[in-house]
């Protein structure tokens, strides 16, 4: 046992919420500090797949993620003149019968970590983050910008890509870079017969995706090449996302013309990093995008974060001591991590670059193999 009783976790996103879940399922006395006032996430779509479902499982969080979102089996791939390229074939990852991907609303995975946490009583400071954080041997002593201050075994920093807690222990050796290339999202109601996510690859610099997030509504992604990463007006962001989307054949022509309203699209720059193993410092430990943050190209950053959750929750409870828990921790995430981090910022490169010679469904099938494996 690694003798950790008492944890703060800094960050109330997707994996924050997740650890919270997995270490108190284990009799571990958690509570969380969100720095946002209000606990809400964008009216986006996110894709997960079966590695998700697996670790959201051993929460006992799939099946209502499952109701909650549009299983599919797998996705299409066409030019931008709507000519099939190729299939890929559904891959069944992680144990269980969970279907190959899921689309999913950020706000609906959201309502169901909350409940999880609200239900089993952890609490959550909202609009408060650390103010400082001493390690002193046996204990990590933190003040809070409440004016609060407590002493924890153990503190897990998930507060996400341009995480605090990993420039305190780390300093800025390890930021995310920009990779060039930036995503729009937009949500559209589902026509009948969009049943798989369907992408739409060869625009110079990016890809189009359709992806079904319920029976009523999917929504569109733009990835591309945004150079010198701009910033965009609010009110622009409709124009500059249908301007995109100039050029395609097919569905894409229909979902461009319901673009119109600019304050439900989202715009993201997109960054990519990966911190080398250990992830901890003494008593502090990174977790999600704060050690391993991905371009969305693979659908894997939730999962990656929900796992890395559930790893450290039963190396918490199973390692012979601390130290061997967070050593086996980040030894048991980090090549897999490893290979998502670079195959999306590889796959994102190449529609940059489309003759760098990348076999775009080899490297899928060598990455879901991968996360096929059992965590
Ligand atoms: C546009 C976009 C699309 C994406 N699409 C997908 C997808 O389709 N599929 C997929 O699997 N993944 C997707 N991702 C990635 C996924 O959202 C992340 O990998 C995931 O949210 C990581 O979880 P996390 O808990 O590490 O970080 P986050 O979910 O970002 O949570 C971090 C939390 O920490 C809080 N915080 C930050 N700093 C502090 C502080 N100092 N003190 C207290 N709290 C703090 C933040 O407010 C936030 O709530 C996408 C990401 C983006 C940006």
């Amino acid at each position: 046992m690694a003798n950790v009783a008492k944890v703060l976790i800094v960050g109330g996103g997707i994996g924050g919420l997740a650890a919270a879940v997995g270490l108190h399922q284990r009799g571990i006395d958690v509570e969380i500090v969100e720095k946002m006032e209000r606990s809400e996430v964008y009216h986006v779509g996110i894709i997960v797949q079966g590695n998700f479902l697996h670790a959201l499982g051993k929460l006992g969080l799939a099946e209502r993620a499952i109701a909650a979102g549009f299983p599919y089996d797998g996705f299409h791939n066409y030019d931008t003149q709507n000519n099939h390229l190729f299939s890929q074939p559904p891959i069944y990852m992680g144990e269980g019968d969970f279907p190959a991907f899921l689309g999913l609303t950020r706000p609906a995975l959201h309502e169901i970590q909350l409940d999880a946490v609200t239900n089993a009583g952890i609490p959550m400071h909202l609009g408060v983050t650390f103010s400082g954080m001493e390690e002193t041997g046996d204990g990590v002593e933190v003040t809070f910008t409440d004016g609060r201050s407590a002493t924890y075994d153990l503190v897990i920093g998930a507060d996400g890509w341009n995480s605090d807690v990993r420039r305190l222990l780390m300093g800025d050796a390890h930021e995310p870079e920009y990779t060039g290339q930036g995503v729009w999202r937009y949500n559209v109601p589902r026509p009948d017969d969009m049943r798989d996510m369907t992408l739409f690859r060869g625009k110079p610099g990016g890809t189009t995706g359709l992806v079904p997030l319920t029976q009523d509504e999917m929504y569109v992604f733009h990835v591309c090449g945004e150079e010198g990463n701009p910033r965009f007006p609010r009110d622009s962001l409709a124009d500059e996302l249908r301007k995109r989307l100039e050029g395609y054949k097919g569905p894409v022509e229909g979902v461009r013309e319901a673009v119109d309203d600019a304050s439900q699209v989202v715009y993201r720059p997109l960054y990519a990093g990966l911190v080398p193993a250990p992830w901890n410092r003494g008593r502090i430990v990174l977790l999600g995008d704060a050690v391993h943050s991905s371009t969305p190209h693979m659908g894997q950053g939730a999962a990656l974060a929900v796992e890395d959750a559930v790893v450290l929750a039963e190396e918490l409870d199973e390692a012979a001591d601390l130290t061997s828990a967070l050593t086996n921790y980040a030894e048991r995430r980090f090549e897999r991590c490893k290979q998502v981090v670079e195959g999306s910022r590889a796959i994102g490169d190449h529609e940059m670059n489309p003759d760098d010679g990348l076999d775009v469904p080899a490297l899928f099938a060598r990455v879901y193999a991968t996360l096929s494996q059992p965590l």
